[in-house]
C-alpha cells in the first residue's frame, strides 16, 4: 500500500516536473531515479537493497557515457508471459522490466537491470536507438559491462570471444538477424558478447567522437539520412564492417 502511494506521487511527479525538467535539463535526485517494484509473490531482493544497487549501475554507465537521466524509471520484475518467455528484460518509455520466472539471482537481476538501461542510456544518449538492432544490443551489453559479465561468469568480453573462436562457436558480425530478435538465448548471448566486444575495440582504438559519429549515422532523425550500414563503417572508420572484424579479430 505505502509503495503504490509513493509510486502514484512518484507518477504525479514526473509529470508535473517532466516539461521542466526538458526546458532547463534539471537533473532528478538520485533516491528518486529507479521506482522499484515487484509483482506479488515473486522473491526478489528488499526495495532498498534494489534501489541502491541501481543507483550504483546508473553510476558506472555514466562514467562511459556522457548523459544523465531526467526522468525516473520504472522498474518492475514480473512473471514473464507466453509472449516473453524467453526474453530476460525490455526497455521502453520509462519503463525496465526484468522477467523472472521463480526466484532469480541477484547476478541476474542487476545483469538484467544493467543491459536494459544501458538500453536507456543509448536513448537519451542518441535521441533514440539507432537502425542497427544489433550494434544497439552490443552497446547496451558493453554499458552494462561487470555486471552482465559477473552473471555469465566471464573475465571479459575479449576471453569470452576467444572462447568461442576455439569452440567454433564464432558467428559472423554481419549475420542476419530477421527482426532484430533471435530465440535461441544461448545464440542471443554469443552475438550480443561478440558486438559489446567489437565496440569495446572501436572505442579502445578509435576513441567515443568517432563512434558517436558512427552511432548518428546509424540514428537518422530523416528517412532521407538513411545510409547502408556497411558505408556508415566505410564513412567513419574507411573500412567496411568486415575489413574491421577482420582488423578486431587480429587482436585477440
Ligand atoms: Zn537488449
Amino acid at each position: 500500500m505505502k509503495r503504490r502511494l509513493s509510486i502514484l506521487l512518484l507518477l504525479l511527479m514526473s509529470i508535473l516536473l517532466s516539461p521542466i525538467s526538458r526546458i532547463v535539463s534539471m537533473e532528478i535526485p538520485e533516491d528518486s531515479l529507479f521506482i522499484v517494484g515487484a509483482e506479488r509473490g515473486l522473491p526478489s531482493p528488499s526495495e532498498d537493497w534494489l534501489q541502491h544497487q541501481f543507483i550504483q549501475v546508473y553510476h558506472s554507465q555514466k562514467q562511459k557515457i556522457d548523459t544523465s537521466l531526467q526522468e525516473p524509471i520504472y522498474v518492475d520484475i514480473r512473471r514473464p508471459d507466453s509472449s516473453t518467455a524467453t526474453v530476460r528484460g525490455s526497455a521502453g518509455g520509462n519503463f525496465i522490466f526484468i522477467f523472472s520466472p521463480g526466484h532469480l539471482s541477484r547476478e541476474r537481476i542487476l545483469g538484467v537491470f544493467a543491459h536494459e538501461l544501458g538500453h536507456q542510456m543509448q536513448r537519451n544518449w542518441m535521441g533514440r536507438l539507432s537502425i542497427s538492432p544489433m550494434l544497439n544490443e552490443g552497446f547496451a551489453t558493453w554499458l552494462a559491462g561487470k555486471y552482465w559479465l559477473r552473471w555469465h561468469h566471464l573475465r571479459s568480453f575479449d576471453s569470452a570471444i576467444r572462447t568461442y573462436i576455439k569452440q567454433d562457436q564464432y558467428i559472423p558480425l554481419e549475420t542476419p538477424v530477421p527482426n532484430g530478435v533471435i530465440q535461441d538465448v544461448a545464440r542471443r548471448d554469443i552475438m550480443y558478447n561478440e558486438w559489446a566486444a567489437f565496440e569495446e575495440y572501436l572505442l579502445q582504438q578509435y576513441g567515443m567522437p568517432k563512434f558517436k559519429d558512427l552511432c548518428h549515422l546509424l540514428t537518422p532523425h530523416r528517412k532521407e539520412d538513411l545510409k547502408q550500414f556497411d558505408l556508415c563503417f566505410k564513412e567513419i572508420y574507411g573500412t567496411s564492417l568486415p575489413g574491421m572484424e577482420k582488423a578486431w579479430l587480429a587482436t585477440l
